[in-house]
């Protein structure tokens, strides 16, 4: 059935990729010959607003309707007569596209390019979005779900549908389109169809206002309309006719491929699919099963039509050819059902989005993978990716600069200028900054003149201009479970020898401390076991400060640190002070780290320093060994593990230190404000090579550790076994509460730590507030719609379960 193009024995990977796509079929749709059709309309839409929109549409659908706007009791009407099974489907449909979506917001970077000269990059989104949902016999709910899920996760705050009424339904859109706008929350919803509905939304009428944004795919006027409108607002890419390309070997399940070839050709008689497989007997297979499927299928006359069309089976040498073939096309979908489809996966330059391995079909990403279906068509895929939350956003860059950072680049922008003409350009930097000065005198001079007031502020570095320092809310609340604090404090016994210590301390306080700490690292080292000595552990005032100095030795300007969000909050905010570039990577949706991802991530980014907490803050979730040994293996610099709640792991097996021998480039970092309950004392400490601890060594400040802190924890070292008593008693208290707040329905993230992640709540603010006004204070970090609550003793846990039934009672 399908034609076949046969490469086998032809230089494919040398071809060039024009000449190749060249040789494969595609339909090709004239958008340019359409815009002729639809440029009356659009203007006739600017000049007369809604009288024109009501003309056109009588016109085109046969309803004559006094205004575009759909009443919200037609929306929930459809809604709650939508099929329960559609309804459910759709729910986790949007359910999964928003994960994915709210993962894509890039976070704001700042970048320090020089002393004193920054460039911060935000990313703000459009104010409104228009999103187009056509209609007719079929509708495509799953279409609204793709559209506005990015937009809604970019943070736009208007968004407005429009799909094309129908008579037969008093004028009203298709009524899962209107449930699916019910269920996503979308309440601006216009029966206005066709290219007088993208003028609608481009120009704005007396019943819509103008949007900055139009997605959403369409027949060809809808498409012709919106490249006419291309610079009044933004749009997603020109939706061509449908197209698949599937990569398969001798291996691969004929009937599954034949099976996706007609799923694709079903949507469009000039959809265009592609099979490129590296053995014969496979096509033949393939070509059975078409027939054989063929005489069953619901919309054979089209599927015949686009398989018979603009579709082919081209053969090739090996996987190589294939993967050359397919990049050369730039599919809207890839599917790879070959061996090392996941490898295959990793190499595939141009395509819209790829399906690997034969358990992920198109239709699953048409549906319900959570990745976006609005992809590039027609080769776009070569330089354009698929509809996603960026669409919706811009980046926006903030450049800071000092007189000094100026004046040090004066003579560069004079040499540019003055290579260019543009004279002003140099005036207007010499003004500020004239030659022979170095912007030292520029800010006294200033500090004369009327902007003195605002000179006044002190000269803080412009990229930390506008943070503010660290904070959670200290509130003094009766049952206080907001720091991830230990909730039992010392002993009256370990009190007596903590005092005793620091007073033998005190009794040399005018001489300086040791400044290597060896005792103090000597004893920690016991602590920690593993075979490790002295000269592998260091010590500084709190884990934050281990961070710091980290960051400091082996970050700094210029260099990076990769961390997987959501994750410990300073971690970002030290990297910052450290003018160290934060790569923000993501967790997956149990709060895991995907191994596969992240190395990726490393191999492509190569940072200098990577980043995993675990048992992870905020969510409490542990990551296995096995993941932080593929990290490891991958990274080019330092990993730190940070393991400040360890010791409330429920699998003690799995802290790094077990793995540090391996890799010399491994840091453990740990603390005594948690399970040694000595938050109070700030000691923090690490474990790794020895060469990693001289490092620290050079960026330390002298004497950091005072001789009353060094006294303090050795005394408490001296009564581990105590203080780690309380440790039992609070992972039984937390896996307690576990089980108790998932037994109400409430989802819990698996802890491995003193507190624990719970939700989802629509406005977590509330909840919040109301545990704080029945004196518990619980913390509001993490994820959107998530509470994080600290571990506390068994009558503060109590208190804490009553108040928070009230709550949500
Ligand atoms: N790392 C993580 C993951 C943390 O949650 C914290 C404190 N909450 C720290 C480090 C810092 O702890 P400290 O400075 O008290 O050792």
């Amino acid at each position: 059935m399908l034609t076949r193009i046969d490469f086998r024995g032809e230089p494919v990977a040398t071809l060039g990729v024009r000449a190749l796509a060249g040789m494969l079929p595609r339909a090709e749709l004239d958008v340019e010959a359409a815009v002729a059709t639809v440029r009356p309309i659009c203007d006739d839409v600017r000049e007369r607003g809604a009288a024109a929109v009501r003309e056109h549409t009588a016109r085109f659908d046969g309803v004559d309707l006094p205004t575009t706007r759909v009443p919200r009791e037609a929306l929930a009407a459809a809604l709650a007569s939508l099929d329960t099974a559609v309804a459910a489907a759709l729910r986790e449909a949007a359910r999964r596209t928003r994960l994915v979506h709210e993962a894509q917001v890039p976070a704001e970077s700042v970048t320090v390019v020089a002393d004193g000269s920054s460039v911060t990059e935000r990313y703000v989104p459009v104010a409104s979005a228009g999103v187009y949902v056509p209609g007719g016999l079929v509708a495509y709910p799953s279409s609204v779900v793709m559209n506005v899920i990015p937009a809604q996760a970019a943070g736009v705050a208007r968004i407005a549908v429009a799909s094309p009424p129908q008579a037969d339904r008093g004028g009203l859109p298709h009524p899962a389109v209107l449930a699916a706008c019910e269920l996503l929350g979308v309440t601006e919803v216009h029966a206005v169809g066709g290219a007088q509905a993208i003028a609608m939304l481009g120009y704005g009428t007396e019943d819509c206002e103008a949007v900055d944004t139009i997605t959403g795919p369409g027949n060809v006027y809808v498409a012709a309309a919106k490249r006419l409108l291309r610079g009044v607002i933004g749009t997603d890419a020109e939706a061509g006719p449908t197209e698949v390309a599937i990569i398969a070997d001798g291996g691969a399940n004929a009937a599954f491929v034949a099976a996706d070839l007609i799923a694709q050709a079903e949507h469009d008689p000039l959809a265009a699919c592609l099979l490129i497989t590296t053995d014969h007997g496979l096509a033949g297979r393939v070509d059975a099963e078409l027939t054989r499927q063929l005489a069953t299928a619901r919309h054979a006359g089209r599927v015949k039509e686009a398989l018979t069309g603009q579709s082919a089976c081209v053969l090739v040498d090996d996987l190589d050819c294939a993967l050359a073939v397919a990049d050369a096309w730039a599919p809207e979908h890839l599917e790879i059902q070959a061996a090392g489809a996941a490898a295959l996966a990793g190499r595939v330059r141009n395509a819209g989005a790829v399906f690997v391995g034969e358990y992920a079909p198109v239709s699953l990403g048409d549906y319900l993978a959570g990745s976006n279906h609005v992809l590039p068509t027609g080769g776009t895929a070569r330089h354009s990716g698929g509809l996603s939350v960026l669409t919706f956003l811009r980046g926006i860059h903030v450049v800071n600069a000092n007189a000094a950072a100026l004046a040090h680049v004066a003579p560069h922008i004079e040499a540019l200028g003055g290579a260019e003409d543009l004279v002003a350009h140099v005036r207007a930097v010499r003004i500020r900054v004239p030659e022979g000065t170095n912007g030292a005198g520029v800010v006294a001079a200033a500090g004369k003149g009327p902007a003195a007031a605002a000179e006044q502020l002190p000269p803080l570095r412009p990229d930390l201009a506008g943070s503010s320092p660290y904070g959670a809310p200290q509130i003094d609340a009766p049952v206080r479970l907001n720091t991830n604090e230990n909730p039992f404090p010392p002993s009256k016994g370990l009190v007596r020898e903590i005092g005793e210590a620091a007073a033998a301390a005190a009794a040399m306080l005018n001489r300086y401390p040791d400044r290597e700490a060896l005792g103090l690292r000597r004893d920690l080292a016991t602590y920690l076991g593993h075979g490790l000595r002295a000269e592998q552990v260091w010590a500084a005032n709190g884990s934050n400060e281990i961070i710091q100095q980290l960051l400091q030795a082996f970050g700094g300007p210029g260099r990076g640190v990769l961390g997987f969000e959501p994750s410990y909050s300073m971690h970002p905010i030290i990297a910052r002070t450290t003018s160290t570039g934060w790569i923000e990577g993501s967790r997956d949706a149990g709060f895991g780290i995907d191994a596969d991802q992240a190395v990726v991530a490393i191999r492509e980014l190569g940072p200098d320093l990577v980043f995993v907490t675990s048992p992870n803050n905020p969510t409490g979730t542990a990551v296995p060994l096995s993941v932080i040994e593929r990290i490891c293996a991958a990274a080019p610099g330092i990993v730190v593990v940070d393991e400040a709640y360890a010791e409330f792991a429920r699998d003690q097996d799995a802290t790094a230190l077990a793995i540090l021998p391996r890799y010399p480039r491994l840091v453990v970092v740990r603390t005594m404000s948690k399970a040694f309950a000595l938050a109070g004392a700030r000691l923090g400490y690490l474990g790794a090579d020895r060469s990693v601890v001289e490092a620290l060594q050079i960026v330390r400040l002298p004497y950091h550790l005072s001789a009353i802190t060094q006294a303090a924890a050795r005394a408490a070292l001296a009564r581990s076994t105590e203080l780690l008593a309380s440790v039992s008693a609070i992972r039984a208290e937390r896996d307690g509460l576990v089980s108790w707040l998932r037994a109400r329905g409430l989802s819990v993230a698996d802890s491995d730590a003193n507190f624990v992640l719970f939700g989802k709540f629509a406005d977590r603010r509330v909840i919040w507030q109301r545990l704080l006004d029945q004196g518990v204070l619980i913390r509001e970090v993490g994820p959107p719609g998530w509470l994080r609550v600290t571990i506390g003793t068994g009558p503060e846990m109590e208190a804490f379960r009553i108040a928070l039934e009230a709550a949500i009672a």
